[in-house]
């Protein structure tokens, strides 16, 4: 029996790099995971791109291979779009994108370059988009597809008002005000 690591499905390289922000360590179970080099082609039909990750905290290595598509163009490798369609992610669950969303966020939130802030508002604001995906039009909570691992299930299991699409909804407003450079409540319609 061939024994590989699994193919995870992307929509784009973008996606890439937010799966290795969500993936903890094999080895110790730090996280996130931090590219090692670029991500590349492969001759594997079956798994055409690949990327190294380094751990920061034990060094393990591992390899992590993907398929992409639509298939990434020089133009579209540089975006920093995740996923241009309405089908949730299948590389990083709900619990993962509303995490990076955090995360993302604060990092903004301590960046003193302006620019920088600006783009990581926006990053922020990508994974957001993401995880409001996973809602079904108008449930106020998510179904168990959303969720990949049995931590992510648990999760919800345990804090299930924190997943209330209302509450990212409105959160989502806010962003739409900050990347545009606006203070929250200070909308004029
Ligand atoms: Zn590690």
């Amino acid at each position: 029996m061939i024994c590989r690591d699994p193919i995870v499905r992307l929509h784009s390289v973008a996606e890439a790099f937010f799966f290795l922000m969500a993936t903890a360590c094999e080895s110790c179970g730090h996280a996130p995971l931090k590219p090692n080099g670029q991500l590349t082609r492969t001759a594997d039909k079956q798994a055409p791109w690949q990327i190294e990750s380094l751990c920061s905290s034990c060094s393990h290595r591992r390899k992590h291979t993907f398929t992409i598509q639509p298939d990434p163009t020089r133009a579209s490798a540089q975006s920093d779009v995740v996923n241009a369609t309405m089908e949730p992610s299948r590389a990083v669950d709900l619990l993962g994108w509303l995490t990076l969303f955090q995360t993302v966020l604060r990092a903004a939130q301590c960046e003193s370059d302006r620019p920088s802030a600006r783009q990581l508002v926006r990053e922020a604001g990508l994974c957001l988009d993401e995880a409001l995906k996973f809602y079904p039009d108008a449930a106020e909570l998510p179904e168990m597809d959303a969720f990949f691992s049995e931590a992510s299930r648990r999760h919800f299991r345990e804090n299930p008002d924190w997943y209330r699409q209302s509450i990212w909804r409105d959160r989502r407003e806010v962003m739409v005000d900050m990347e545009h450079g606006r203070k929250p409540g200070s909308r004029r319609w």
